[in-house]
């Protein structure tokens, strides 16, 4: 090879490293892709839309019902049904926005198998400890049969479910960590993947994000809706970015990429 070709081949791949490197952050549907039509949150159209538009994965949120089975569902109560004291059926004969009935676990983990996208299932902070290590058995079960292991990453505000995750998945499961009150040392030390925190977390801590990769941890960042906030954040080279407006963030991925 004359040293032109080097000079060219040099080039080439410090062209190509620049484009990995800006392509690095990945794109997470807050809830699925819902802000669109026919969508509702946390429904299984939401599912579906975020793995259309080619999403790296789709949020969504877990509760365990009073006669121990799995529901999709983000807030405590829905149409005033309390989920942890509610029956599945009860939970499931409920009607979302798009006209679809409340999701169990079940039907969300079934559509996932035809799809691509990984899913990035939150167990929500549950009344006691017991329910929430139900809750996490269950769900590592499920995701196992289902042949999802390699496509599904853990998140909770609980301190509780998190640790349950991380002792009762297969070593290197994804579990992250919602609320914002741990060091990256700290979550490292607890076999944490890393961070899933609130913007403002990174607003006030910007040293964490170079902290967490030089641990070798991942940092997710949520629920970013603005433009400058996604600019900020993929400069900052985080790995994932949790949003509501997920066409808008590949928008501004590939202008950077362009
Ligand atoms: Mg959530």
């Amino acid at each position: 090879m004359n040293s032109k070709n080097i000079l060219f081949s040099i080039a080439l791949c410090l062209t190509t490293c620049s484009i990995i490197e800006a392509q690095d952050t990945k794109v997470i549907a807050h809830r699925g892709f819902w802000n669109t039509p026919d969508a509702a949150q946390n429904s299984i159209a939401s599912l579906v839309k975020a793995d259309s538009i080619n999403c790296y994965g789709s949020e969504f949120d877990v509760w365990l019902t009073s006669d121990k089975k799995l529901v999709v569902n983000h807030d405590p109560s829905y149409q005033g049904v309390k989920m942890e004291t509610s029956t599945f059926k009860a939970c499931t004969s409920l009607l979302l926005n798009n006209g679809e009935h409340l999701p169990s676990l079940q039907e969300y983990v079934d559509k996932a198998k035809k799809l691509k996208t990984n899913l990035i299932l939150e167990l929500k902070a549950h009344s006691t400890p017991e329910q929430e290590s139900e809750a996490v058995k269950q769900i590592i079960s499920m995701i196992k049969k289902a042949g999802l292991e390699k496509r599904t990453q853990y998140i909770s505000f609980s301190i509780n479910a998190v640790k349950e995750f991380i002792r009762q998945s297969p070593k290197g499961t994804p579990v992250f960590y919602l609320e914002a009150n741990l060091t990256p040392k700290e979550l490292k030390d607890m076999g944490c993947a890393g961070p899933d925190y609130h913007i403002s977390a990174f607003y006030k801590h910007p040293e964490w994000i170079k902290e967490c990769h030089e641990l070798g941890l991942k940092v997710n960042v949520w629920t970013v809706n603005d433009k400058k906030d996604m600019r900020w954040l993929i400069d900052q080279k985080v790995d994932f970015i949790t949003t509501n407006e997920p066409i808008e963030l590949m928008k501004i991925l590939k202008a950077k990429t362009d």
